[in-house]
């Protein structure tokens, strides 16, 4: 028998459908799992290598969370826990000896690092084809070049939502009016790059933004990814638009919110991801489709296909 309080609604309160993040992470978690499978028939296993440095609790959450993914796929996890007193140079040491390591597919070295630490280094020091965070200025001018290899697993999640919420409704981002709140390196930017390589008219805005409103209001697509809790405010959503909030904010209560006020945009929106439960499980499920790909790009089998 069905458990039916184990099933999400999918409807927001405010009338808009929700964007199932877990339930979209599941199925690709299970695509992958089969993809793994059928490498492992060939005597090959995706291994994904993780470095934590310093205490950081939250970290060590995600860290925890990514390890759970790979043991559930079938993803051979390594992990380093290291002190917050590492140096860079030690740091560089470990990546070397992943790049080298040809049983290690994908490295990732969860951000941020304790001070101290040069973040820029570390990042380029990874090898690109093992660049599973796509965070490195060779995936990144990939992208750019609108020839994308390993993509940054949270817009890529995004993408991949849009991709599968669109062919439920025959929908899709081309010549859609988006606009991307966030310029970082780790979400904006590259998720402004992937709705452009969809052909959206993207425009990206900023803290140092004028109109804000204005912007949001004229968008079919909007991705909150600023970092500021309820920055988006109900009544600047434009009738129908899909709203994909990426921010997560820990409220005193302990509950999570995102950059969208979710209960406001849900009765103006067409369709909206629900903070918990949209974009982040997709970012884990996304940084496994990497490494899988990872793998078999550096083994000359093309791209994973889910
Ligand atoms: P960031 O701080 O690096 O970048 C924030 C961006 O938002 C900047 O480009 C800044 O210009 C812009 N911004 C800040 N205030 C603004 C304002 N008032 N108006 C317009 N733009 C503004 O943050 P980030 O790493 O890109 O993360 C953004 C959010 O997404 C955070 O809440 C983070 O926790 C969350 N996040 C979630 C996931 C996930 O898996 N769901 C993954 C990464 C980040």
């Amino acid at each position: 028998m069905t458990d039916s309080a184990a099933i999400p609604p999918p409807f927001a309160a405010g009338g808009a459908e929700l964007i199932d993040g877990r339930a979209m992470a599941a199925a690709i978690r299970g695509e992958l799992r089969a993809t793994v499978e059928k490498l492992s028939e060939n005597g090959v296993r995706p291994g994904l290598a993780v470095a934590l440095v310093g205490e950081d609790p939250a970290s060590a959450v995600y860290v925890g969370g990514k390890i759970k993914a790979c043991k559930e796929i079938g993803i051979r996890s390594i992990e380093a826990r290291l002190s917050a007193t590492t140096t860079t140079a030690q740091l560089i040491e470990l990546i070397d000896d992943w790049n080298a390591d040809d049983s290690v597919d994908g490295i990732l070295v969860q951000l941020p690092l304790p001070k101290g630490i040069d973040t820029q280094a570390v990042v380029e020091r990874i090898a690109p084809d093992k660049d599973v965070d796509g965070f490195g200025a060779d995936n990144l001018g990939r992208l750019a070049q609108g020839k994308p290899r390993l993509v940054a697993c949270t817009p890529f999640g995004v993408m991949e939502m849009l991709k599968r919420w669109g062919k439920l409704h025959n929908w899709t981002p081309a010549g859609k009016r988006a606009v991307v709140v966030g310029r970082s390196i780790t979400v904006g930017r590259p998720m402004a790059l992937l709705l452009l390589g969809a052909d959206a008219t993207v425009t990206i805005c900023h803290s140092r933004t004028a109109d804000l409103a204005g912007a949001v209001g004229q968008a079919e697509i909007v991705v909150a990814a600023a970092g500021q809790r309820h920055l988006i405010q109900g009544e600047w959503i434009a009738q129908g638009a899909v709203v994909i909030d990426v921010g997560i904010h820990r409220g005193d209560d302990g509950k999570l919110t995102g950059d969208v006020d979710f209960a406001a945009a849900s009765q103006r929106a067409r369709a909206i991801t629900p903070v918990p439960g949209g974009v982040g499980p997709m970012t884990i499920a996304m940084l496994m489709a990497n490494t899988v790909s990872a793998c078999r790009q550096r083994r000359g089998l093309g791209p994973v296909t889910g």
